[in-house]
């Protein structure tokens, strides 16, 4: 992993907080454990009692995320209540229950993203655990009906790369306005509230890393058009990445470099009031979130995981789906949404 820059070890400026409304979750992805385990939303009253922090961190934009945010009784309240704040609201939603709340939804966030790994019923419910493929592409369609600003995230994975062509088509055909994709983490044992070792038939075996190197290629060629004006989030070459990351699973290839400052620029509260740096690494494990997130973000357990983070001491890093890189002086809220999006909320 490369370092990030010295630039002080304490954070003084957070412009973009993680939060989790629910731990709770209607999917049951066979990658995550949440929907196992989870039974805590966060609070309307611990929301208010962050306000204060947030203002002296100077945060912009807030990732509402969990488990299922739109599961929490209280989302729209909350969502209200950051927006009066002046903070701008990202919603990432499994979309079951979006086509329900569209209109409110496309009210509060200022863009929402939609997990959605299948372009068929069959594959949607072998991955998500739930047949809900047809409710999920109305809720983005429903949402895209508002003008609201709706993209699509795809995990991809051994259950559904032959259908990397035809999610460009399907995201279009819905009316999001981008699609981006990742690579299924199969190497962290405690992401997505796992409890134990992960060892499962997600990944790409050895015989088909060929075929999903020719889908990449054509998808290049086909689709230049769709990477150039960023309807495709990834450029090519980051693509080519997860290919990379399959082949090095595989033991064919070295993991892709990671680089990554995200605990230098934001950091993940829970449902249940923890502070982390990332989506993967655990931090501050209290029982309940701190009074004053500003000065528990600088005490010595978190500054020790980050300094662990940037030094390249922590292992996770390493073999990372979701690294993040912000240059320093461009953290700003357009930095967060690309193109179409950074236009639509300055
Ligand atoms: S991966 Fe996300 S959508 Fe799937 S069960 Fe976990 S929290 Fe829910
Ligand atoms: S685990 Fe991933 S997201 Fe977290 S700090 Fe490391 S590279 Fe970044």
């Amino acid at each position: 992993m490369t370092a990030a820059p010295a630039c002080g070890t304490e954070l003084h400026r957070l412009p973009l907080l993680i939060l989790y409304l629910s731990e709770r979750c209607n999917s049951r992805c066979v990658t995550c454990d949440y929907w196992r385990h989870g039974r805590v939303d966060m609070t309307f009253e611990a929301t208010v009692r962050l306000l204060p922090s947030l203002r002296k961190l100077e945060t912009q934009v807030v990732l509402l995320s969990g488990g299922e945010p739109l599961l929490n009784p209280d989302w729209e309240r909350i969502a209200r209540l950051l927006r009066d704040h002046e903070l701008k609201l990202w919603l990432l939603t499994s979309g079951l229950s979006l086509a329900k709340h569209a209109r409110r939804a496309a009210q509060l966030f200022d863009a929402t993203t939609v997990s959605l790994d299948a372009t068929d019923r069959e594959t949607y419910a072998a991955i998500r655990g739930v047949d809900a493929f047809n409710k999920v592409c109305q809720g983005i369609q429903a949402m895209a009906e508002t003008s609201a600003l709706v993209s699509v995230r795809v995990t991809l994975q051994r259950a559904n790369f032959r259908q990397l062509p035809r999610f460009i088509d399907l995201a279009r055909q819905l009316g999001a306005w981008q699609i981006s994709f990742l690579a299924v983490d199969v190497g962290n044992d405690h992401a997505f509230g796992r409890s134990g070792p992960f060892n499962s038939e997600l990944a790409l075996r050895p015989d088909e890393l060929a075929e999903l190197e020719q889908l990449m290629r054509s998808l290049e060629r086909e689709h230049a058009a769709d990477f150039q004006s960023g309807f495709i989030a990834e450029s090519p070459l980051k693509l080519r990445r997860i290919h990379q990351y399959f082949a090095a699973l595989c033991g064919a290839a070295e993991f892709p470099e990671v680089r990554c400052n995200a605990p230098e620029f934001s950091a993940v509260i829970t449902a249940q009031g923890h502070i982390n740096p990332c989506y993967f690494i655990a931090g501050l494990q209290d029982s309940a979130l701190p009074e004053d997130v500003d000065t528990a973000l600088n005490g010595p357990r978190l500054l020790a995981v980050r300094d662990a983070i940037r030094t390249g001491a922590r292992p996770e890093c390493a073999r990372c789906v979701c690294s993040m890189w912000r240059e320093p002086g461009a953290r700003t809220v357009a930095d967060f949404w690309r193109s179409r999006a950074s236009s639509h909320i300055n």
